[in-house]
C-alpha cells in the first residue's frame, strides 16, 4: 500500500532541511490529496452496492400509474406504490445496516492491527494532549456519563497558558495550530515522570488505548506512526464511507 504518511520515526528518511513541523504538514497535505481520490472511490463503491439492489426489470412495463419518469435514480422522487420507492426503502435499510455493520468490523480490524505495534515511551502524548473542549466542559460531559471526558479529566490538567503548551513540544504544538482551526485546549498528566508513566498499573482506558483515531495527528515521535502509515488509506475510505453513507440517509430518510 502507499505509504500516505511520512514515517518520521525514521530519520534517514527525513530531509535534513526539513524540521518535525514541515514533516507534519507535508502529511496532511498528501491526506488532503489522497481523500479526494479516495471519497470518489467510496462513493463509487456505494454506488455499486445500491445498484445492485435496483429492480432487475424495468417494473414501469408493468405499473398503471404511466407516471413517464425518465430519471431513474435512487434520489428521484418517484410516487407511492412504485417499485422504485421500495428500492429507495431497501437502501436506507441496507446502508443503515449490514453495510454500516460491515465498516465497523474493517475498522475494528484496522484498530486491532495496533496491537502488532508497541509504544516507544517517548512520553510525548502524556506531556501535550489537545481537546477541543475547555476543562470545564470535558468536567461537564464526565458528569454527563460520557466515558472518555472522564478518563480524561482523571489524569490531564490544563496547560496554564498556550505558551507552557508549546514549550512542552514545540514542533508539534506548531503543526496542530495550523491545521486546528477550531479553538484548541492543551493540557498534560502530571504523572508522566521521566517519560515513563508514574501509576501505570491505574492508568485509564484512554492512556491503554492510545492512539484512538487513525486520522487523528500523533507527535512525529510516536511509534504507533507505523501503524497508522499502514492503515491510513483504508481508515480514509471508511471515513469517506460513513460520510457518504450520512448523506444518502438524510436524502432518503
Ligand atoms: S496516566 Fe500515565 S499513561 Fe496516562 S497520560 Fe498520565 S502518564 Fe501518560
Ligand atoms: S506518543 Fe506514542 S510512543 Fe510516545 S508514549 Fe505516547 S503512545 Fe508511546
Amino acid at each position: 500500500m502507499e505509504n500516505i504518511f511520512a514515517n518520521a520515526n525514521n530519520e534517514k528518511n527525513q530531509p535534513d532541511n526539513k524540521n518535525e513541523k514541515t514533516l507534519i504538514l507535508d502529511q496532511y497535505e498528501s491526506i488532503k490529496e489522497n481523500y479526494e481520490e479516495i471519497f470518489v472511490t467510496a462513493a463509487i463503491q456505494i454506488r455499486d452496492a445500491i445498484d445492485k439492489l435496483k429492480p432487475e426489470e424495468n417494473p414501469c412495463t408493468l405499473c398503471s400509474k404511466k407516471c413517464e419518469i425518465k430519471d431513474i435514480d435512487i434520489f428521484t422522487d418517484y410516487p407511492p406504490g412504485c417499485a422504485y420507492k421500495e428500492w429507495q426503502a431497501q437502501t436506507l435499510s441496507f446502508l443503515g445496516g449490514e453495510y454500516q455493520q460491515k465498516l465497523k468490523n474493517t475498522y475494528e480490524l484496522l484498530m486491532d492491527k495496533k496491537n502488532e505495534y508497541s509504544c516507544n515511551k517517548c512520553g510525548d502524548c502524556c506531556r501535550l494532549a489537545v481537546s477541543p473542549y475547555s476543562y470545564e466542559q470535558l468536567k461537564q460531559r464526565a458528569f454527563k456519563g460520557d466515558k472518555f471526558s472522564k478518563d480524561f479529566v482523571s489524569v490531564f490538567v490544563p496547560y496554564q497558558s498556550e505558551e507552557d503548551a508549546k514549550k512542552a513540544n514545540p514542533e508539534y504544538f506548531e503543526a496542530l495550530g495550523d491545521l486546528v482551526d477550531d479553538k484548541t485546549y492543551y493540557y498534560y498528566c502530571p504523572k508522566v515522570k521521566d517519560n515513563l508513566c508514574s501509576d501505570y498499573e491505574n492508568r485509564p482506558d484512554i492512556c491503554k488505548d492510545f492512539p484512538h483515531n487513525p486520522l487523528k495527528l500523533l507527535p512525529s515521535r510516536c511509534s504507533y506512526n507505523v501503524w497508522r502509515n499502514e492503515i491510513a488509506k483504508q481508515a480514509m475510505l471508511l471515513n469517506a464511507k460513513k460520510d457518504i453513507i450520512a448523506f444518502y440517509k438524510q436524502k432518503l430518510g
